[in-house]
């Protein structure tokens, strides 16, 4: 089964993506993430994302394209992909469209995570990241249980995003409004579009996404 997540930045894309690859068996592809590795490496493309992502802008379509579809031409997303964060423009939709031709690969649905804008900016100036396991956490929802230790995996580091700040959270959520927003009546228009209440409570939110993929794979 192939998904993308869409909605904002904070919406809980990736909170919910990790979920379904554990409980379907799907690849989470965040292109975010791709970045920051590459940002991490020092690479050309790291070197040109750095800025702009530090701006809370987006990369240019060309670069994310080529990097995408590099990613879903891996083995290892053949069962199954959750796009998160691609695509974030019509340019890139339409890419992905004609890739997923080519592949005869189905995209099965994609899942709008609906929530208010004023919401996001607490949800994302709080966040922070086991540096060892990528366990999720937040300074005022979801703190360790003991302090400074990961529930996961006992590492002790943590890390926060560069552009997860109130000055950088704005110009992501414009970003979103007016180059990503547009994807919404795209997919709609194809009847791909489910739409999920991201208010909820993270198990709620799961549960609403699990409604729309059907019953859980048989394990075993
Ligand atoms: P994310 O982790 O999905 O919030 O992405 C972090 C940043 O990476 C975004 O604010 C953009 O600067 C960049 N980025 C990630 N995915 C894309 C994309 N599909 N198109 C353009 N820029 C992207």
């Amino acid at each position: 089964m192939n998904l993308i997540l869409l909605g904002p930045p904070g919406a809980g894309k990736g909170t919910q993506a990790k979920r379904l690859e554990d409980r379907y068996g799907l690849r989470q592809v965040s292109t975010g993430d791709m970045l920051r590795a590459e940002v991490r490496s020092g690479s050309e493309i790291g070197l040109q994302a750095k800025t702009i992502m530090e701006r809370g802008e987006l990369v240019p379509d060309a670069i994310i394209i080529a990097m995408l579809a590099a990613r879903v031409s891996q083995a290892d997303v053949a069962d199954g992909f959750i796009l998160d964060g691609f695509p974030r423009t019509v340019p890139q939709a339409e890419a992905l469209d004609l890739m997923l031709q080519q592949k005869s690969m189905p995209l099965h649905h994609v899942i709008e995570l609906q929530v208010d804008d004023a919401a996001l900016v607490d949800r994302i100036s709080g966040r922070f990241t086991c540096a060892k396991c990528g366990e999720g956490y937040h300074d005022s929802f979801k703190q360790p249980k003991a302090a400074g230790v990961c529930d996961l995996c006992g590492g002790t580091e943590f890390t926060r995003r560069a552009d997860d700040n109130a000055t950088t959270v704005a110009s992501r959520l414009e970003a979103y409004h007016r180059q990503t927003a547009p994807l919404l009546p795209y997919y709609a228009s194809r009847g791909v579009l489910r739409v999920v209440d991201g208010m909820a409570e993270m198990d709620t939110v799961a549960g609403q996404i699990e409604a729309i993929l059907g019953p859980l794979p048989q394990k075993g």
